[in-house]
């Protein structure tokens, strides 16, 4: 689903990505993890074609990602973006939220529209929030409706961008529990988290970032119990 060979990111002088590789198969759950700044977010925001890489090959869903608006678009329509803080449109009530790309970009019918929207509002376990504005829902309510309006696109992959570091601890485990669901259902995602709770549970790769490169990549247990550099040791002796 993505193959990335030496994928380099400047922005201006600066290389916020350096000869990335990565592959990353149909039904696989891969964790990202990595100190500040060492690129994870431009990772992410690469393969969704948010930002342009400058060399190397990046493929997502089939698609060289070659700089051309045409490649560009159709990424975005097969990939499904988790952000941080939401990102959900204010003035819109949560099934609008998951019918309007659905409706713009694929061009479904107002109808067909609503009932996958509703079909995703009962996966994420909000059916009963439909009608509401995302500001009368609580953090974790937002983020599981920004989970299913990426859903309701049918995504080849799902990509979050630390979607649990916003919310209130106690939110923290309904987004996690609904994460944990898909990747149980065979949903291809890449998870940028410091959850290594989520990544014991159901990562079948951990990828270590630091300065722009990915330093380690192992199963979970590996990577937790024996990081082989030194600065994945000191990075897990900060968050475990
Ligand atoms: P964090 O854990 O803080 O989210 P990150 O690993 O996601 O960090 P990135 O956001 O990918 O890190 O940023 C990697 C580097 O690239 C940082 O040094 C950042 O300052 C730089 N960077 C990111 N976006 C831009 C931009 N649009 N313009 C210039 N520099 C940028
Ligand atoms: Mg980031």
């Amino acid at each position: 689903v993505v193959e990335a060979r030496k994928v380099c990111k400047f922005f201006g002088k600066f290389q916020a990505l350096a000869d990335v590789d990565l592959k990353v198969s149909k039904g696989e759950t891969i964790v990202v993890c990595g100190p500040s700044g060492s690129g994870k977010s431009t990772l992410i925001r690469c393969i969704n074609a948010l930002e342009q890489h400058q060399s190397g090959d990046l493929v997502v869903c089939g698609i060289p990602l070659s700089g051309t608006r045409a490649s560009i678009d159709a990424v975005r329509r097969r990939t499904g973006m988790v952000f941080q803080n939401f990102n959900l449109f204010p003035h819109m009530t949560v099934i609008e939220n998951c019918m309007i790309a659905p409706m713009k970009v694929k061009g479904m019918s107002r109808d067909e529209a609503r009932a996958t929207a509703e079909r995703f509002l009962k996966r994420v376990h909000i059916p009963e929030q439909a009608d509401k504005y995302p500001i009368q829902l609580s953090g974790g309510q937002q983020q599981r409706v920004a989970i299913a309006r990426a859903l309701s696109m049918s995504p080849d992959v799902m990509l979050f961008d630390e979607p649990t570091s916003a919310l209130d601890p106690e939110m923290v485990r309904e987004v996690l529990d609904t994460m944990v669901e898909l990747a149980q259902g065979g949903a291809t995602m890449i998870c940028v988290t410091h959850e290594m709770n989520f990544a014991r549970q159901v990562a079948d790769r951990v990828i270590f970032m630091d300065r722009g490169a990915i330093i380690e990549a192992g199963e979970p247990e590996a990577f937790f119990s024996a990081p082989r550099s030194e600065r994945a040791r000191e990075f897990l002796a900060q968050i475990l």
